[in-house]
C-alpha cells in the first residue's frame, strides 16, 4: 500500500495550493519541502521584492511630500529596517501557509525528494546554502543518510526554477549576484549593474534607483520587458532614463572584471566599460530539477530541461504530474497555483484541465506595468486585423488628484468585432487595474461593453472605461481622432 494517495514535490505556489485542494477532495497528502514553505514566490521572489518596493515608494513619496503640501523634513531611510520589514511580513505568510497545510491534514516532510521510480522517492537533509549565512537558501545536494523512503499513488512534481547564470566570464566573481542574492545586500549599492531588464531586473532597478543607487540596465533586445507590447516596453525605458537609471538596450554584457571594485564590458550601440560596486544578474530562470532524480521515474524534459506536461498537468509517466515553473510555461505564481488545482482535481477524479489563454502578468515598477492577452504583435501575428486605442493617465482625475499622471493604457481589440484581446497598462495601479481586462478576455467582451459599463468616478478604474470609448472613435476626454 503507498503510504499517501498524493506526494507533492515541492510547496510553493503551486506545491502547496495542490496539496490543500488534493486534501479539500480527500486524498491523503504528503509535501516535501527542503526550505521554507511557501516557495520562491513568498520567500525570495513576489512577496520580499514587492515588500521591498512598497517601501522604495514610501520612501519616494515622502520625499515628494511638498508637492502635496505637506512638509517632512530630514527624510531618510534605514535599509536594515526595510529588510526586517521584508522578513517580518515573509515570516508571516510562511507561517500561514503552514498553519493552512496543518488546517487540512498535509502532512508537510522536510528534506529533499529524490526520485527512486515513478512513485517513490527518497528523502535526505538539504545542503547548506552556498550563498545566505543567515537563512535557509539551500544548495541543490542533499546530504547525509536518507532519512525517509515514501510511496505515494500519484506524484506532483512542483520544484520550481532558480536563477540562470550567464555564461560569460567573471559571472563567479565576489560582488557579482543573481535575484536571490540581492536579498543578501545589507547596504543600497552606491552603484549597481543590472543584467537583464525583464520583470525581475526592471524591479531591482527599480528599487535601488528609488533608495539613490547608480543603475544602469542592459538588455539584450531592443527594448526593457520585451515580452510585453513593444510601446509600454519603449515607455518604460523613457521613464527610467528620465528618473536616471542608464538604460542600456540592444546590449551585452561581455565580461565582468575586477576593478574597483567591479568592471562590466557592455558591448552594443552604446558600448562602454561601466565601474560597479554590484552587478546583479537577472536573466531568466532554470528548471529545478537538480538532484531530483528525474530518470529514475523516466520523467521527459524538453531541450531547456523543463518537465512537458498535457493540459491535465500529466507527464509522460503515469501517476506523475508536474506544475509550476518546473514546466517552463509561463513563469509566475499564479499560473503555478492553477496548475495546482487543476492537477489535484485531476488526481481526485475530477474533469479539469487547464486554458492558459487569458493569463494577467504584472510587474512592479515605478511606472507600474501590467498586461494581459495578445500584445499588438502577437496579434497582429496571429492573423487578426487589429484596430488599437490608447488613454493618458494624465486625462484622469484620479491619476491627477493622486500625483501620479505617468503613462497609459493600450487596448488591441479585432477590427472587425472591436472584441478585446489585449490590454496593456503602464503607470498607477497597473497590477490591479489589468483584472478588469482579464475579464474583460475571458467573457469575450467588445470595446462597446466596455464603454457601457459604468464606471464609479473618480477613480483609476475609469481608464478602462475612456479606452474603449477612444477605440469606439467616441473619447470623451481627450482630443477627438482628426477628421480626414
Ligand atoms: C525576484 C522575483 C520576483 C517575482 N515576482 C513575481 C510576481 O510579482 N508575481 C508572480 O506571479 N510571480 C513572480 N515571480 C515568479 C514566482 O515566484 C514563481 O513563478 C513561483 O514561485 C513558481 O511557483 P512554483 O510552485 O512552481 O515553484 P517555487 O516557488 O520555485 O517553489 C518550489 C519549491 O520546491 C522546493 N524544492 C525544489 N526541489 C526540491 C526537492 N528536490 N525536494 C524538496 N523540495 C524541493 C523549493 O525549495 C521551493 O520551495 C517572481 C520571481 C522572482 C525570482
Amino acid at each position: 500500500m503507498p503510504e499517501f494517495d498524493l506526494l507533492v514535490v515541492g510547496g510553493g505556489p503551486g506545491g502547496y495550493v495542490a496539496a490543500i485542494r488534493a486534501a479539500q477532495r480527500g486524498l491523503s497528502v504528503g509535501l516535501v519541502e527542503k526550505e521554507r514553505p511557501g516557495g520562491v514566490c513568498l520567500n525570495w521572489g513576489c512577496i520580499p521584492t514587492k515588500a521591498m518596493l512598497r517601501s522604495a515608494e514610501v520612501f519616494q513619496t515622502v520625499s515628494a511630500a511638498a508637492d502635496f503640501g505637506i512638509y517632512a523634513d530630514n527624510v531618510r531611510f534605514d535599509y536594515a529596517a526595510v529588510r526586517q520589514r521584508k522578513d517580518g511580513i515573509v515570516k508571516e505568510l510562511t507561517d500561514g501557509v503552514a498553519g493552512l497545510l496543518k488546517a487540512n491534514g498535509v502532512t508537510v516532510i522536510e528534506g529533499h525528494a529524490r526520485f527512486t521510480g515513478p512513485t517513490t522517492v527518497q528523502v535526505r537533509e538539504a545542503g547548506p546554502s552556498p550563498i545566505f549565512t543567515d537563512g535557509p537558501r539551500y544548495a541543490a545536494a542533499p546530504q547525509g543518510d536518507p532519512i525517509r523512503e515514501i510511496s505515494a499513488r500519484d506524484i506532483i512534481v512542483a520544484t520550481g526554477s532558480v536563477p540562470a547564470r550567464l555564461p560569460i566570464p567573471g559571472v563567479d566573481l565576489p560582488g557579482v549576484i543573481t535575484s536571490d542574492g540581492a536579498f543578501g545586500l545589507t547596504e543600497v549599492p552606491r552603484r549597481i549593474v543590472v543584467v537583464g531588464g525583464s520583470a525581475v531586473g526592471a524591479e531591482w532597478a527599480s528599487l535601488f534607483d528609488a533608495f539613490g543607487a547608480e543603475v544602469t540596465v542592459v538588455e539584450l533586445q531592443d527594448r526593457l520587458v520585451p515580452l510585453e507590447d513593444k510601446e509600454i516596453g519603449v515607455a518604460l525605458g523613457r521613464s527610467f532614463t528620465k528618473r536616471g537609471i542608464t538604460v542600456l538596450t540592444g546590449s551585452t554584457v561581455t565580461a565582468i572584471s575586477e576593478a574597483e571594485p567591479l568592471r562590466v564590458t557592455v558591448d552594443g550601440p552604446k558600448a562602454r566599460e561601466i565601474d560597479a560596486d554590484v552587478v546583479l544578474i537577472g536573466v531568466g530562470r532554470r528548471p529545478n530539477t537538480a538532484e531530483l532524480g528525474l530518470d529514475e521515474a523516466g520523467v521527459a524534459t524538453d531541450a531547456r530541461g523543463f518537465i512537458e506536461v498535457d493540459d491535465r498537468l500529466r507527464t509522460g509517466v503515469e501517476h506523475v504530474y508536474a506544475i509550476g515553473d518546473v514546466t517552463g510555461r509561463a513563469l509566475l505564481a499564479h499560473v503555478a497555483s492553477h496548475q495546482g488545482l487543476v492537477a489535484a482535481d485531476v488526481i481526485a477524479g475530477q474533469q479539469a484541465h487547464i486554458d492558459y489563454t487569458v493569463i494577467p502578468a504584472a510587474t512592479f515598477t515605478h511606472p507600474e506595468i501590467a498586461s494581459v492577452g495578445l500584445t499588438e504583435e502577437k496579434a497582429r501575428a496571429a492573423g487578426h486585423e487589429v484596430l488599437t486605442a490608447k488613454f493618458p493617465f494624465a486625462a484622469l482625475g484620479r491619476a491627477k488628484t493622486f500625483g501620479e499622471t505617468e503613462g497609459f493604457v493600450k487596448i488591441v481589440a479585432g477590427k472587425q468585432h472591436q472584441e478585446v484581446l489585449g490590454v496593456h497598462i503602464i503607470g498607477p495601479s497597473a497590477s490591479d487595474l489589468i483584472t478588469e481586462g482579464a475579464l474583460a478576455i475571458s467573457l469575450e467582451a467588445t470595446l462597446t461593453e466596455l464603454a457601457d459599463t459604468i464606471h464609479a468616478h473618480p477613480t483609476l478604474g475609469e481608464i478602462g472605461m475612456e479606452t474603449a470609448l477612444a477605440g469606439l472613435g467616441l473619447p470623451v476626454h481627450i482630443a477627438p481622432p482628426r477628421k480626414r
